[in-house]
C-alpha cells in the first residue's frame, strides 16, 4: 500500500470522525488483551476504570469495541502448582464480568450474531500458555466447558506441549502431548494460537492442525527482527492455511530503533497486506499485557485512530472492516461450535 504521508484536505477531527464512523457500523475486535490478569492483581472490575491504564468498560465503549479476546496469562513464578489456581480465579472474574447487560460470553457461532449494534460487548475466554493443562487432556475438556475458546499453546518458555520462543538452544517442536492437544482442540472447536511458540512448534502445528491457527499478537520480523515476530515465510504459510495474524502494539515488536508510533504499526500492516493480503490480518493489541504503549495510542479507546490511519493509507472501507474485526469473526464462524 502506498504511504505518502499525505492527509489530504481533511482536518484531524474529520479524519478521526471517519474512523469512529467505521467503528459504529463495523464489528471491532481486539484479539489479545491481558485484562483478566490486571483485574486479578488489582481486585478491580471492568466498570472501575482501567487499573493498568489500558482497558475498561468506558474505554471499550469509547473505542467502539465489540469483541475482546481476554487471555488468562499466568506469571511464570506461579508455575507449576499455582498456575491452575490463577487460571480459575481469572475464569471466575471473566464470568463475573459477563453479566449479560454490559458484557456477554462468546461461546458459539450463534453468539457472533449478537456482536455490534451498540449491544453488550462480547468477551471470548482464552488461555495464554498450555502449562495450564498440567499435561492432562481432561483439563482441556474442562476448560472448554468453562468457556475457553482459544489457547495460546505456549508462552515464551517450554511447557508440556512445545517450546516457546525463548528456548533458544533447543527450539523444540510439538511434543506427543502437544499433538494430542491440537487434535482435541480441532474436535472441540477451539482456536489454536501460535504467538510465542518456537519456530519448529509453529511449523509442526501448521502441518498437523486440520483448521487454520492464528497468531494473536505478533508483527513482521522483516520490519522489526524481534524473535516474537513472524518471518515472511511463516506469515505466508499461515495465510495459505487460512489463518489470521493479529498485529500488536507491543513497542519492542514494532521498532528495534526509533519510537514505536501509529505509523510504524501501520507499516507492519502494509508489509503483511502486500505479502499475503489484508484478508488475513486483524488486531491483537496486547493492552494490559504491555507496560509501554506506542506514542499516541495509550489505551483501547484510541483504536479508531488505527482505523482512520488505514483509511488514510488508501485501504477500502471493506478491507479496513476486515482488519478491524471481520477477518477474525470469519475464522470464528468456521471454527467455533454451532
Ligand atoms: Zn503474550
Amino acid at each position: 500500500m502506498a504511504d505518502d504521508g499525505q492527509t489530504g484536505n481533511m482536518g484531524r477531527a474529520e479524519r478521526v470522525g471517519h474512523g469512529a464512523e467505521m467503528h459504529a457500523k463495523s464489528i471491532v475486535a481486539d484479539v489479545h488483551v491481558d485484562t483478566l490478569d490486571v483485574l486479578l492483581r488489582t481486585g478491580k472490575t471492568m466498570s472501575e476504570g482501567a487499573p493498568a491504564g489500558h482497558v475498561c468498560k468506558a474505554f471499550l465503549k469509547e473505542g467502539g469495541v465489540d469483541l475482546l479476546v481476554t487471555a488468562m496469562w499466568t506469571d511464570q513464578r506461579f508455575r507449576p502448582e499455582g498456575t491452575m489456581h490463577r487460571v480459575m480465579q481469572m475464569a471466575d472474574l471473566f464470568w463475573q464480568t459477563c453479566d449479560g447487560s454490559d458484557f456477554f460470553a462468546v461461546l458459539s457461532r450463534s453468539d457472533l450474531d449478537r456482536l455490534g449494534g451498540g449491544g453488550p460487548i462480547g468477551l471470548m475466554l482464552a488461555i495464554e500458555g498450555g502449562e495450564a493443562l498440567c499435561g492432562d487432556l481432561a483439563m482441556l475438556r474442562l476448560y472448554h466447558r468453562l468457556g475457553v475458546r482459544l489457547l495460546t499453546l505456549t508462552w515464551s518458555n517450554r511447557n508440556e506441549l512445545a517450546d516457546g520462543i525463548w528456548e533458544k538452544s533447543a527450539q523444540g517442536g510439538l511434543t506427543d502431548f502437544g499433538h494430542k492437544v491440537v487434535d482435541f482442540m480441532n474436535q472441540l472447536g477451539m482456536v489454536i494460537d501460535l504467538s510465542h511458540i518456537s519456530e519448529r512448534g509453529f511449523w509442526d502445528v501448521l502441518e498437523c492442525s486440520k483448521v487454520p491457527p492464528i497468531c494473536s499478537h505478533s508483527n513482521a520480523k522483516r520490519l522489526c527482527p524481534n524473535p516474537r515476530n513472524l518471518s515472511d515465510e511463516q506469515a505466508v504459510a499461515l495465510a495459505e492455511k487460512g489463518g489470521v495474524i493479529g498485529l500488536t502494539l507491543c513497542p519492542p515488536f514494532l521498532a528495534q530503533e526509533g519510537p514505536a508510533t501509529l505509523e510504524v504499526f501501520l507499516n507492519h500492516i502494509d508489509h503483511f497486506a502486500g505479502l499475503l493480503g489484508a484478508h488475513h490480518l486483524c488486531i491483537g493489541s496486547d493492552f494490559d499485557g504491555i507496560t509501554a504503549t506506542p506514542e499516541g495510542l495509550p489505551n483501547i479507546s484510541y483504536l479508531p485512530l488505527i482505523t482512520e490511519g488505514l483509511l488514510r493509507r488508501g485501504y477500502s472501507d471493506e478491507t479496513v472492516a476486515g482488519i478491524i474485526g471481520d477477518n477474525f469473526v470469519r475464522l470464528l464462524r468456521q471454527q467455533l461450535p454451532a
